[in-house]
């Protein structure tokens, strides 16, 4: 039997390297879709073994934000599915660079969807949707109906890529499907991130390599869980007889406070807190030393206070069934910064 073709965006990036794992797994043929960079950045797949190029396995530049590009990828190797990873994948970020991110995020995706359209109509397109755009709903648990509502540049430009995928299943028929995925982090979360900034931190601490780690608001809520659980769900989304939009969650909640607690309890570090605000310090119970610093710096002009998602569907529907918890998600994180500093 013919094998399946797959091309992955943002294969650079933390889930591209897992999901391009599991597909050659599955045994597919995958093209790791990259931009191009003075410093092409492959850390992650190299250390997944995946360096050189074979028979199932080959390297293609793309810029989402270049239509050409798109286009004449998508219409060369006419792929039984495309993952589209790729994006200005930071909130904070967002803020800064809102015009770049909505060119990335909203028309990037809108060109692979146009070149799907015109040249491979029958490639089945994958979304990276985001549980950042419910920003701060009334619900306390988020599902397939709850409106939408961001409160950033990031989860605006990630809605319209939403809406855009939505509306070429139902008015052209394509089979397109939107992961609204919750946070999902794994030792190759980027270093931006809060809770890969609170792991490498508290071990560079622990070695006496660091001496504060700097934080924003510690009392926001995520839903936190493994990207490798995560990727599963994408693939299963792909295999359905009929194209629909999933929730993608663990179902419980924490604050980064907490994170900060559970991390520090596997890394066998004492910390306690005083102070309250700005003025929060987390500290050694041993040494009494400030470890944990607030700075303003890290906050956000808007917050999105709390997220929880409900995973009834796509447990239902695509069977998937999570491996980790918080807990082996940190154990796992934490493993990987000890060895790695
Ligand atoms: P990363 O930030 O690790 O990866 C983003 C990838 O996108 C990188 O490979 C990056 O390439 C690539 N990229 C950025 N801009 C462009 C561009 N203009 N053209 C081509 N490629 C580009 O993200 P994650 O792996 O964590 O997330 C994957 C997707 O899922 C993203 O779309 C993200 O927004 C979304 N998402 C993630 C969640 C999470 O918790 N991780 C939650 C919900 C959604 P380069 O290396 O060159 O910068
Ligand atoms: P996000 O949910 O996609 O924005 O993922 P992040 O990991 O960037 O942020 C998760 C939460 O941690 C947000 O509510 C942030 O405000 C909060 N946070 C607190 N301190 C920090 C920090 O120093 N860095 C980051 N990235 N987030 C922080």
């Amino acid at each position: 039997m013919k094998k399946k073709v797959a091309i992955v965006t943002g294969a650079s990036g933390q889930d591209g390297a897992y999901l391009i794992k599991l597909l050659l797994k599955k045994n597919y043929k995958v093209v790791a879709a990259l931009r191009r960079n003075s410093n092409i950045n492959t850390s992650r797949l190299t250390s997944l073994g995946l360096e050189h190029v074979t028979s199932n396995f080959s390297k293609a530049e793309i810029e989402l934000t270049e239509f050409t590009n798109c286009a004449n990828l998508i219409s060369k190797l006419k792929p039984s599915e495309f993952y589209n990873l790729a994006a200005q994948s930071f909130v904070k970020t967002s803020f800064d660079q809102p015009i770049y991110t909505t060119h990335v995020n909203s028309l990037g995706v809108l060109n692979c969807l146009e070149s799907i359209r015109n040249f491979s109509p029958k490639t089945k397109f994958y979304q990276a949707s985001t549980s950042e755009m419910y920003g701060n709903p009334i619900n306390k648990i988020m599902n397939e109906k709850t409106e939408f509502a961001p409160i950033s540049p990031y989860a605006v430009s990630k809605l319209y890529s939403y809406h855009m995928t939505k509306l070429y299943r139902q008015a052209y028929n394509l089979f397109c499907v939107n992961g609204i995925l919750f946070n999902h982090e794994s030792p190759f979360r980027g270093q931006e991130f809060v809770t890969q900034k609170i792991i490498t931190s508290l071990v560079k601490i622990k070695k006496n390599k660091q001496k504060f780690l700097l934080l924003g608001n510690l009392d926001s809520y995520r839903d936190w869980g493994h990207a490798k659980d995560y990727v599963d769900a994408m693939w299963l989304m792909m295999q359905q007889k009929k194209p629909s939009d999933y929730v993608i969650s663990t179902g419980k909640t924490y604050t980064i406070r907490d994170f900060v607690n559970r991390s520090s309890k596997y890394l066998k570090m004492n910390i306690a807190w005083k102070g309250s605000g700005l003025n929060e310090i987390g500290y050694d119970t041993r040494t009494n030393k400030e470890i944990i610093k607030i700075n303003k710096q890290f906050y956000r002009p808007a917050e999105v206070n709390y997220l929880r998602g409900d995973p009834t569907k796509a447990k239902k529907e695509l069977k998937w069934r999570p491996k980790y918890n918080l807990d082996s998600l940190i154990a796992d994180m934490c493993d990987a910064a000890l060895e790695k500093y």
